[in-house]
Formats: structure tokens, sequence, C-alpha cells
């Protein structure tokens, strides 16, 4: 599915990382064997305006990735706005978020990045930060 519809909007799939990996592993099929049911694919005009950021964890030699972890997004906790539901917590997919004395606190290491917590959060307690030069680096 993501490689079509990253198809649809004007992506090329094999650019990006995750289904790159996926075909290396034998987990998504060959282009021509996917199987399309309900009709053929719509059309749709690009160009779609593309994220600014790209995410570079990959094929990053060991002792770098933790630097460039600390250049990437990242969720952060308003300890404020906050009113300590754990709701981003459980929600977490990577078990990325500790829960101390009532609050969150990110575990930089485990974050994907993905920002459920921020889209679940109903108090707005949770931003997404970017350390400057990530944000010149990473555009
Ligand atoms: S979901 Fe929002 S309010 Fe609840 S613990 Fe997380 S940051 Fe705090
Ligand atoms: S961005 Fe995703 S992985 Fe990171 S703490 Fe939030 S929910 Fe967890």
């Amino acid at each position: 599915m993501d490689y079509l519809c990253s198809g649809l909007i004007g992506i090329n799939p094999n650019t990006l990382p995750f289904i790159r990996l996926a075909r290396e592993q034998g987990l998504c099929p060959e282009p021509n064997q996917i199987e399309l049911m309900g009709g053929p694919l719509p059309k749709i005009a690009p160009p779609f305006k593309l994220p600014g950021h790209k995410h570079v964890d990959f094929d990053i030699p060991g002792p770098l990735k933790g630097l460039v972890a600390k250049l990437q997004p990242k969720p952060m906790f308003s300890p404020e706005l906050c009113l300590g539901c754990g709701e981003c917590q459980r929600a977490c997919p990577a078990d990325a978020i500790n829960m101390v004395e009532g609050k969150p606190e990110l575990i930089l290491e485990s974050c994907i990045r993905c920002f459920c917590c921020q889209e679940l959060c109903h108090h707005k307690a949770v931003t997404v930060h970017q350390h400057w030069l990530g944000r010149k680096l990473l555009r």
C-alpha cells in the first residue's frame, strides 16, 4: 500500500528507506506482483508539498547515530500544560516515554519520531522541537 500510495503523490517509492529495507528483506512484493483490487488507481496531480526535514537514521555508522538523533526533531513535553494522564506513554509505539513523578520523559534513543504523542495529547502539552543545527543540516 505504501509503495503504491507514495507513487500517487509523486514520490519515488524506492527512495523511501522503509520501503527499500522492506524490499531487501523480501517483505514487499515486486511492483508487478502487487495485486490491485477495486479498480485502477486514480490519477492525482502533483505537486504535493513534502515535509522539509529528512529522516537520516539509516546507513549511519554507530558512533554518529547519537549525534544525528540529537539533531532530529523530537517531541517535547510541557510540564505546565501536561496533566499527567499518561495517554502519550500508553500510545507510544516505541515505548519511548517514561512517566516520572506523573510527567512524561522522552527516551531519545528509542523514539522513532512518529509524533503520535503530539497528535493525541488533548492538552497541547507536546510540541516538536529541533536543534537549530539540525534544521540547517537536515533540510
Ligand atoms: S498525553 Fe499530554 S497531558 Fe497526557 S501525559 Fe502525555 S503530555 Fe501529559
Ligand atoms: S514521537 Fe512517537 S516514538 Fe517518539 S515519543 Fe512520541 S509517540 Fe513515542
